[in-house]
């Protein structure tokens, strides 16, 4: 992830197919067609069996191992607005740093009344060196005004508020809802968005086309995992070029779409 993130809307979108494809949320509810397009051949046994296969794999592999992803720290203490806050701290920002910078920020300003005391000189300092520092000090700053002046201090737990904050896109939002929250919500990711359409549940350009796919087919009990599941197991087996088929736990479910060269 190295490319500058706009903040307001999910990377790679353009505000026009970000329209459209909202559009298709709106119309995907009462359309079959649309669903149907976008779904994969996979059957969604298959693609409950292959995320069984997944957790117990990647159980198994953390034995042992303290390695742990820098959010899911965070969400531990299940408190949407450090959920918020470090996700957006994360965005294009490596593990290793969220998981240093996150911590400092909350531990200064665990509040939105505190953080939004700091100025953005000072926030930027805070979370230096994640990526677009400076842009995500005046978003964190504006965030936390903003929800003092209209929620009344707490993180709404609806994704369609949460998107009219500044620098929230979907998968920010779906965090916040599962992980803060503890609400059904299912971030899409590239790993996600990847993974789905590979093996072949989904047939979708963009992540938010993937979300709603999942959302219409994959059970409830997956939608906050699947983040987690995927993230790792895209890092160690599924990776975006030449993925490890050969020793993968999930290559006799797997169709492979789209995978012309794999170890
Ligand atoms: S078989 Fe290959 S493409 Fe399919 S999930 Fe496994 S690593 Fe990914």
């Amino acid at each position: 992830m190295k490319q500058a993130p706009d903040l307001g809307r999910p990377a790679g979108l353009t505000s026009r197919r970000r329209a459209e494809t909202l559009e298709s949320v709106k119309s995907s509810r009462g359309s079959p067609d649309w669903l149907r397009a976008r779904s994969g051949p996979l059957s969604t046994r298959d693609m409950c069996r292959a995320l069984e296969r997944i957790a117990a794999h990647l159980r198994s592999s953390r034995e042992g191992s303290s390695a742990e992803l820098a959010l899911e720290k965070v969400a531990r203490r299940r408190d949407p607005f450090h959920v918020l806050v470090a996700c957006i701290i994360s965005l294009r920002t490596k593990d290793e740093v969220t998981d240093t910078v996150a911590p400092r920020l909350l531990e200064r300003a665990p509040t939105p009344d505190q953080l939004v005391r700091l100025d953005e000189e000072e926030i930027a300092r805070l979370i230096y060196p994640a990526g677009f520092y400076r842009t995500k000090a005046r978003s964190l700053r504006e965030i936390s005004r903003r929800l003092l002046k209209e929620f009344q201090g707490q993180v709404p737990s609806e994704i369609g508020t949460l998107l009219t904050l500044p620098g929230v896109g979907r998968k920010t939002a779906n965090l916040v809802v599962s992980l803060g929250h503890g609400a059904p919500g299912i971030c899409v990711d590239t790993h996600v968005h990847r993974f789905s359409n590979r093996i072949g549940y989904a047939s979708t350009r963009e992540p938010d086309e993937t979300e709603l796919v999942l959302r219409s087919r994959l059970p409830g009990r997956w939608w906050t995992p699947i983040n987690e599941l995927i993230v790792s197991f895209g890092r160690q087996l599924c990776t975006p070029v030449s993925p490890h088929c050969s020793c993968c736990p999930v290559r006799s479910i797997c169709l492979r779409v789209g995978v012309t060269r794999s170890r």
